[in-house]
Parts: structure tokens; C-alpha cells; sequence
């Protein structure tokens, strides 16, 4: 069976990459994906759709979106999209949306607090709809900004996994478009008459302001290197740790302090000092 067009090829030949690179999907697997309604959850469903239907190895899909409950958002659009293309769904309607404010920390943004409370629902609905692994829209693009977001502001080394085993070891966590550019998802929802939702949400767009700022970075550093994506993401799968300073992984030497345990702090011992005038 042929491709409907070269970016579905494409995307294909990416996603599978990523599957079998990282053993994401196994035989008779089930996988949920989270839908929002947003590009990347409709690209990434509609790939593994196609993927599945010509798949070596038998597994299935169940969509799951989990409302925050948001006056204007248009679930029932993602309903009927679903059951025009026969995709199997679940809706949780939530009030993440209204527990937000209060239960913000200082310091924490909505967006991860957002991610987190998410997380939780979706971990209780895998095991609700029999799910084996939970699949998510973050592609190329979220990869190499998260890692920068962590090297600038967090004093991490640290980006998204492709695959995730969750804490208490009960659920997997996959992102088959860990190769895919946001560009090629957008593109592929729009060529597949998917229709895009945005999240309603009054953070949207506003918030994660260190995010757009380094997206901007990176466009603008793509516009005069066009490879600098692709060298960051090869960057993540060709670690040196031996030319790092994580004591942690070096060898011990004679006389050397012992490592410290992992400190969460960002930069504690090195945020500079402000000199006064
Ligand atoms: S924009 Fe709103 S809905 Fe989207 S992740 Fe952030 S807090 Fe959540």
C-alpha cells in the first residue's frame, strides 16, 4: 500500500525510526494516545494510524483527551472527527482548569503544573482503557527547545526521553515523533483535513515565555545554519559524559572529593554575583 503523499513517507519512515530505535511498540501492544486537539496529537495519531494498518507486528490504538474543562473547547469536534475515521476515543472532562490558581507553587509555571496534573490523569486512564504505553505529540522541535530550556535555566544536561518507564515502573511513556519536525506535523494535520483546537486555556500563548524565546533562538540561528536542529538532535544521542563535569560519571581519581549527591537546585554555587555600583 503506497503512501497518500511524500510527507506521509516521510513522517512514516521517521516515526518508524524512532519506534525501532528506542523498541517503543511491541507485539500487541496497545497504545493510548493523548489527543488534545492541538497539531501534534492529530499528526502523531493519524501517523501511527497508517503505521498500524501496514505494521509487521499486530498492536492497537486508543485516543484519550482529557478536557481541562474550559468553557469554549470544542471537544465535541475531536468526538466526531474520531468517529468519522473510526478512531477509537475517550474523553475525561476534568476541572484542571479551575484547581490551577490555587494550587500553584511559587516558582512553577501553569504549563507544568498543567503537564503534571495531566500526567496523572492520563496514568489513571491507561490503566481504565488497558493500555500497555501512553504515546505524546512532542516531536523534533520540543526535544532540542526542552534541552536548551534545561541548560539555560534549570543548570540541567537534560532534554525529553523517546521512552519513559514512569516512577513507580507501571506505565511507558513514548513520543514516536522524537525525529519529526513541528513544521512536517503541522503540515501533515493540515493534509489530513484534521481540525486543529486550540486548548482555550487564558495561559495559552502568554506563559512559557523562556520557550518562545528559545525557539525564536533557534530559528534564527536555523536561518543562517541550516543543520543546527539536526546536529542538536544528534548531539543527544552521541554524549561524550567523560568530557563533562558530572563527577558522577567520571572515574574516581586518588584524592579527588567524592561526588555530591544530585542537587536540584539550579546553578546554586554558580549564579554570578551582581557587583554593586
Ligand atoms: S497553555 Fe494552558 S492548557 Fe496549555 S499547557 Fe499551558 S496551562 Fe496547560
Amino acid at each position: 500500500m503506497a503512501y497518500r503523499t511524500p510527507l506521509e513517507a516521510r513522517l512514516a519512515k521517521q516515526v518508524t525510526k524512532a519506534i525501532t530505535d528506542y523498541g517503543m511498540i511491541a507485539p500487541g501492544d496497545r497504545i493510548m494516545v493523548g489527543l488534545s486537539g492541538g497539531k501534534d496529537s492529530w499528526a502523531l495519531l493519524q501517523i501511527l494510524d497508517v503505521l498500524r494498518q501496514r505494521a509487521p507486528i499486530p498492536f492497537t490504538l486508543v485516543a484519550v483527551n482529557v478536557d481541562s474543562g474550559y468553557k469554549d473547547y470544542k471537544h465535541g469536534l475531536i468526538t466526531e472527527t474520531c468517529r468519522d475515521r473510526g478512531w477509537d476515543l475517550r474523553i475525561e472532562h476534568t476541572t484542571i482548569g479551575e484547581v490551577m490558581d490555587d494550587i500553584l507553587e511559587a516558582g512553577e509555571t501553569p504549563c507544568s503544573l498543567c503537564a503534571r496534573l495531566r500526567r496523572g490523569v492520563l496514568y489513571r486512564l491507561a490503566d481504565e482503557v488497558g493500555a500497555t504505553k501512553i504515546a505524546l505529540g512532542h516531536h523534533l522541535d520540543d526535544l532540542v527547545e526542552t534541552l536548551l530550556l534545561n541548560v539555560f535555566f534549570q543548570g540541567a544536561l537534560k532534554a525529553m526521553p523517546a521512552r519513559l518507564v514512569s516512577d513507580n515502573g507501571k506505565h511507558v511513556v513514548i513520543r514516536p515523533l522524537a525525529y519529526v519536525s513541528e513544521a512536517d506535523a503541522r503540515a501533515y494535520t493540515k493534509e489530513s483535513e484534521l481540525p486543529v483546537i486550540g486548548c482555550c486555556c487564558p495561559a495559552c500563548g502568554d506563559l512559557s515565555l523562556q520557550r518562545q524565546r528559545v525557539k525564536r533562538l533557534i530559528m534564527d540561528l536555523e536561518r543562517e545554519h541550516p543543520h543546527v536542529k539536526a546536529s542538536m538532535l544528534k548531539a543527544l544521542t552521541n554524549v561524550m559524559p567523560r568530557h563533562l563535569l558530572d563527577r558522577r560519571l567520571v572515574e574516581p581519581v586518588d584524592g579527588a572529593a567524592a561526588a555530591a549527591p544530585v542537587d536540584e537546585t539550579p546553578f546554586p554555587q554558580f549564579v554570578p554575583v551582581r557587583k554593586a555600583r
